[in-house]
């Protein structure tokens, strides 16, 4: 009998243009024998991110690096969504501070939003969805969920990982974000808890 078998994939499009995303993604999926590549190195462009959810945007992504490259693609759409700002700035956390936006610029908008906001009213989570598409009509795409709980400070502290680290406190360690090496990060983050999913679907 004939079954319908995919095998696992040697090479993968990793469809992000953001450079903290895809060290940390470099990070979390290698050792594998697979070769990730992101995006930019086979010049894929972004592509516009026109959908509600961070599942739409996710597989936006990874259709549109499927289809340009020819390969399996992998995409997260990740953001900060914080309480007292109603799940603000969620999807749109990579523009928060508008056309040009930075990280530096985000922080810096999200600071003033909370300015006078209380501790005890600052509370925050990271969000992150990975999607794998076997290929570009992939009808059964794998969808994995992290989430990653803390507030946001009134200071920046830290140098490591990337967005809002240097100002997400996080409890179980007592420091900010930007203060954890890159191992520590991974074990606790949002894209560390998604990817180890995906790992776990994958039985990579
Ligand atoms: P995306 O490229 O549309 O998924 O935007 C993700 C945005 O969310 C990033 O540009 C950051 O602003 C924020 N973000 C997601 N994950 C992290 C993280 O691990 N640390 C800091 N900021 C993050």
């Amino acid at each position: 009998m004939q079954t319908f078998k995919v095998s696992n994939p040697k090479k993968i499009v990793l469809a992000s243009g953001n450079l903290g995303k895809i060290k940390e993604l470099q990070e979390l999926l290698g050792g594998l024998g697979i070769s990730i590549s992101p995006q930019g190195d086979l010049n894929i462009p972004d592509i516009e991110e026109t959908g509600l959810t961070f599942v739409e945007n996710a597989i936006l992504k990874a259709r549109n690096a499927s289809a340009l490259s020819g390969l399996p693609a992998i995409a997260d759409d990740s953001g900060l969504e914080v309480d007292y700002l109603l799940g603000a700035p969620g999807i749109y956390s990579a523009r928060y501070s508008g056309d040009g936006a930075t990280d530096a610029s985000n922080r810096e908008k999200l600071l003033t939003a909370l300015t006078d906001v209380p501790i005890g009213q600052r509370g925050a989570r990271y969000q992150a969805v990975i999607v794998y598409l076997r290929h570009a009509e992939d009808p059964t795409p794998i969808i994995c969920q992290g989430t990653w709980e803390g507030s946001i400070t009134f200071e920046h502290r830290g140098t490591h990982g990337f967005g809002y680290d240097p100002i997400f406190y996080v409890p179980e360690m007592t420091c900010h974000a930007a203060e954890l090496d890159k191992s520590t990060k991974h074990s606790l983050s949002h894209r560390g808890k998604a990817i180890a999913h995906f790992l776990q679907q994958m039985s990579l």
